[in-house]
């Protein structure tokens, strides 16, 4: 399945081109692409938010075989979370991910290294979800669910063997 990551203005080339090279098997690299429609109307004034489930449906679907991936630096909320880090309808081949929560401005401490292997991870998490992946039980697999940017840090930016299997039959 190859991956078509689209990106906003806001998110540094150098992230988009580790998290292109940094693509988990099966998924292969297809393009990287600017993202140019306006993401305004979909910014909650209430939440100071993007709405996530609004991002999503702007991210155009993909031709058979590809899977499209929006990478945005806005914050994004779905509305029974404070955050979420990004959203994929499972098998829907799209979806979008925000790097604001990958680096909590508290943790001064995180370094480039670790962050792009957090977004290396939830890349993978949720492509695996685009592809048609749910949430998996092994704790190292990319698809093991992730409420705060630490434990994301106990995965790999990889899947398990099931997961890799599932997608390589998609
Ligand atoms: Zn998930
Ligand atoms: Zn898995």
């Amino acid at each position: 399945m190859k991956v078509r990551l689209l990106h906003t203005g806001d998110v540094p080339p150098g992230h988009v081109r580790s998290a292109f090279s940094g693509l988990a098997p099966p998924l292969v690299p297809g393009e990287a692409m600017p993202f140019r429609a306006s993401l305004s109307a979909t910014y909650d004034r209430t939440r100071a938010q993007y709405d996530a489930f609004s991002v999503l449906e702007a991210v155009p679907s993909p031709e058979a075989g590809w899977l499209n991936l929006l990478l945005v630096g806005v914050d994004l909320f779905v509305p029974a979370l404070t955050y979420v880090f990004g959203l994929s309808h499972v098998g829907g081949r799209r979806g979008v991910l925000s790097l604001s929560r990958l680096k909590p401005p508290e943790e001064s401490a995180v370094s480039e290294e670790l962050l792009l292997r957090r977004l290396a991870i939830e890349v993978a998490h949720e492509l695996g979800h685009a592809a048609g992946l749910v949430h998996c039980a092994v704790g190292e697999c990319a698809m093991h669910r992730s409420l705060w940017p630490e434990s994301i840090d106990l995965k790999n930016p990889a899947y398990c063997l099931s997961c890799r299997a599932l997608i390589a039959s998609e």
